[in-house]
């Protein structure tokens, strides 16, 4: 193997991004360790992976410690869906905290540079529109949100600690949201959501008058932002904010997915969940300016490959991630 030839650990590594990003990284040849507890993924993303010899699979919960020899670490395991990381809140703070407590102290005892997965939740209900890395955000400290914003706004922190007390090598992105093939059909984000109930004849269901708005980035180009930064090698540390600026309305959103699967579904209209964001948009000044990292797939393009994917898997081969639903606490 050569000296560029890396062992890389990535937590969460059977998700949607995670998988995607064990693909690129196992075909350039690196040794990748795959390690999660399948919560919110299944091993299909992974099958093809399976056999390889540069690529290894290891069950595990991140919450606990793991002992393992690596020379960079992606840590991506949380569950991203709200309806999933609700299902049992104080699992989703352990995950973001403990976990990130976990990566950071086995990236310190083996010197490896760690990346961690934020979010554009750390800004909350933004009153600063687009988001610039510099807002701080508006995020409620005790609402059903408040296990993954705060979790992910604590993980954060511990980066930034490990960073200044031990000068652990860090990078910290803030992703905004993502689709493309590998969302699980019962993720319950908006995206695939729309798309499967689209393809399957049910009503789009829009939460709240379908007037909030969020900006879609497409997985091919949010992972090579990843990489870009986990790969930065002038000092840049982030955070960094990695999303697709195009801002749309959720029913712009329903409208689309509905004429490119050419369904004949209704759009039907459900109360909002609260702390739901009621705008989203990232400002990517600084991966432009640090990465010259920026977005290529349009929506509708992006949207057409995901749709691809959703009408060749078969539905029957994926179990459920939670029985929650989004209205699960509103007796609906
Ligand atoms: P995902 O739910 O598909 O993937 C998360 C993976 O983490 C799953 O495979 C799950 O089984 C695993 N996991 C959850 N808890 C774990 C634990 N305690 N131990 C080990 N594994 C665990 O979601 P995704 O969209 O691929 O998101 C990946 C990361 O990116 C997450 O950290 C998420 O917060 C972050 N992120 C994603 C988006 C997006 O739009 N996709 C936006 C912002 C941030
Ligand atoms: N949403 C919707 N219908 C759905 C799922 C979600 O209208 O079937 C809305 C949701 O209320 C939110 C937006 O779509 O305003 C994005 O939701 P998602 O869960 O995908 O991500 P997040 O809220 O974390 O950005």
């Amino acid at each position: 193997m050569s000296s560029s030839l890396k062992r890389i650990l990535v937590t969460g590594g059977a998700g949607f991004l995670g998988s995607h990003l064990c693909d690129r990284l196992v075909s350039q040849g690196h040794d990748v360790i795959c390690l999660d507890n399948l919560f919110t993924s299944q091993k299909t993303n992974i099958r093809h992976l399976l056999g390889k010899p540069n690529f290894e699979f290891i069950r595990h919960d991140i919450t606990h410690p793991i002992w393992l020899e690596v020379d960079e670490i992606y840590n991506l395991a949380c569950p991203a869906s709200p309806v999933h990381y609700q299902h049992n809140a104080v699992q989703t703070i352990k995950t973001n905290v403990m976990g990130a407590l976990n990566v950071l102290g086995l990236a310190k005892r083996v010197g490896a540079r760690v990346l961690q997965a934020s979010t554009s939740e750390i800004y909350g209900e933004p009153t600063v529109h687009p988001q610039p890395e510099s807002y701080w955000g508006n995020v409620n400290p005790i609402g059903i949100r408040s296990c993954y914003d705060e979790g992910k706004r604590c993980a954060e922190t511990l980066f930034f600690d490990y960073h200044r007390m031990h000068r652990l090598d860090i990078r910290v992105i803030r992703i905004f949201n993502t689709y493309g093939p590998r969302m699980h059909p019962y993720d319950g984000r908006v995206v695939s959501n729309f798309i499967v109930q689209a393809l399957t004849g049910q009503d789009l269901t829009i939460y709240g008058d379908g007037q909030q708005t969020r900006s879609f980035c497409f997985v091919d180009d949010l992972i090579d932002g990843m990489m870009q930064m986990m790969n930065n090698n002038e000092g840049f540390i982030g955070p960094v904010n990695l999303g697709n600026p195009g801002e749309f309305t959720m029913k712009q959103l329903a409208e689309l997915v509905l004429e490119l699967t050419g369904s004949t579904s209704k759009i039907v209209y459900l109360p909002r969940p609260s702390d739901d964001p009621t705008q989203r948009r990232p400002d990517i000044a600084l991966a432009r300016e640090k990465l010259k990292w920026e977005p290529k797939v349009p929506l509708r393009d992006g949207l057409a490959k995901t749709i691809e994917y959703f009408k060749q898997i078969n539905l029957a081969d994926f179990r459920r991630p939670t029985a929650s639903t989004a209205h699960s606490r509103m007796g609906l």
